[in-house]
């Protein structure tokens, strides 16, 4: 058997090695330089006025819910397909979670499904709508933004799928981060994101008072006084320890300036893919990308309707394992966890149902070789032979 390919992992060089050893040596192994370093890197990388590094995607969005003021008796909209953190945070502040469904082809949330859960939420306060750029794919920003904001909420963007991704606006190209119809964007560097920290996370936004309140929430909720003397600081509220020291934020500012030849790299390898999967249609559709989204791929997601070809999806998982091929599923609804459903009652959602039901991630990551992905589909082929 051949190499295992797993469904995602990090691309590390010698020159990221080199980033991380150079930090170890320098003055600050955190709150130094690098962390300003890498987050003015990565505001001009999305297009955003602001960049607060933290220490993961998980820490971002608790922050965001309390930089935004989100707490007890808040209602937040987030969709039924994403991975557990996106509703954690919104819980983690004592706030409620409203479900949205998603369309079943794109496990995206759109305008309908979250035009759905506000009627569902009519009467509370929402206060949030936490749209997922789910696979890198990115959602219809501005209609949902237009529902949020008549419902007096904010758009939080969960996005560590979609760093590199844009939205075309009329003849704009947005960037996904630059928060162009959100309050603020959320990104992760876990070993399988576009790219990689180990674990590490950013928040961005255009909002001057949001990003100091981020700051200040990301290191014990202190703040020093304008002309203070040099000990004094203040604490206006209790914040957290969630930086990113200076060592991850060095890997971060070199990792990041390949997001360009990474991204490209996922786009060649997305082509490969549409390419060698069209036989297997329509046993095997790729998931549907919207119109205006112009994403970099975090994941190669394919629908099987496992019931019609009469096999069962771990039938397909252990085939392909068999062969060297990892896959995940993205994701289990999480309404039906049992946290949720103890805490919301049961709720149906067809859209979020049909998609797990048929979703499963196929191999997609920079460091695949130009044959992996052939190799990938034949192994499907033949499983599903
Ligand atoms: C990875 C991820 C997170 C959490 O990020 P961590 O850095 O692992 O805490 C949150 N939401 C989505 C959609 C993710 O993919």
């Amino acid at each position: 058997m051949s190499a295992w390919l797993p469904y995602g992992r990090q691309t590390i060089e010698d020159d990221d090695v080199a980033a991380v050893v150079a930090a170890l040596r320098d003055d600050f192994l955190t709150t130094g330089p690098a962390v300003e370093a890498f987050e003015q890197d990565f505001r001009q990388v999305v297009g955003a006025d602001h960049a607060v590094a933290c220490s993961n995607g998980t820490a971002a969005l608790h922050m965001t819910m309390l930089a935004a003021g989100i707490g007890p008796g808040d209602v937040c909209i987030v969709p039924a397909i994403t991975f557990l953190a996106t509703a954690n945070c919104a819980a983690y502040v004592g706030a409620d979670v409203v479900f949205a469904d998603v369309d079943p082809d794109s496990g995206l949330m759109t305008p309908a499904t979250l035009a759905e859960a506000l009627e569902r939420a009519k009467g509370r306060r929402v206060r949030a709508v936490l749209p997922v750029h789910l696979r890198g794919d990115v959602c219809d920003l501005p209609a949902l933004a237009a529902l949020a904001e008549s419902a007096g909420a904010i758009i939080v963007e969960d996005a560590p799928h979609a760093l590199g991704s844009s939205l075309r606006v009329g003849n704009q190209q947005e960037p996904v981060g630059g928060c162009a119809h959100s309050a603020m964007a959320t990104f992760s560097f876990h070993p399988v994101k576009t790219i990689a920290t180990g674990e590490g996370g950013m928040v961005t936004t255009n909002d001057a008072g949001l990003a100091e309140r981020l700051r200040r929430l990301r290191s014990h909720g202190m703040s020093r006084p304008a002309g203070g003397d040099p000990w004094v600081y203040e604490m206006v509220e209790p914040g957290f320890n969630y930086r990113l020291p200076d060592i991850l934020c060095a890997l971060g500012r070199s990792q990041l300036a390949k997001l360009p030849r990474f991204g490209a790299r996922r786009r060649v390898l997305t082509q490969a893919y549409e390419t060698a999967l069209a036989p297997l249609a329509p046993r095997v559709r790729i998931a549907t990308r919207p119109e205006a989204s112009d994403p970099v791929l975090h994941l190669m997601t394919v629908l099987i309707d496992f019931a019609a070809i009469g096999m069962t999806r771990r039938a397909v998982v252990d085939g392909l394992a068999a062969r060297g091929v990892g896959t995940q599923v993205h994701y289990i609804p999480v309404h039906t966890q049992p946290y949720w459903r103890a805490r919301n009652g049961a709720l149906s959602l067809a859209g979020a149902q049909a998609w797990y039901d048929q979703c499963l991630t196929l191999p997609l990551f920079p460091g695949m070789a130009d044959d992996d992905v052939a190799r990938v589909v034949d192994a499907l082929t033949e499983v599903l032979a």
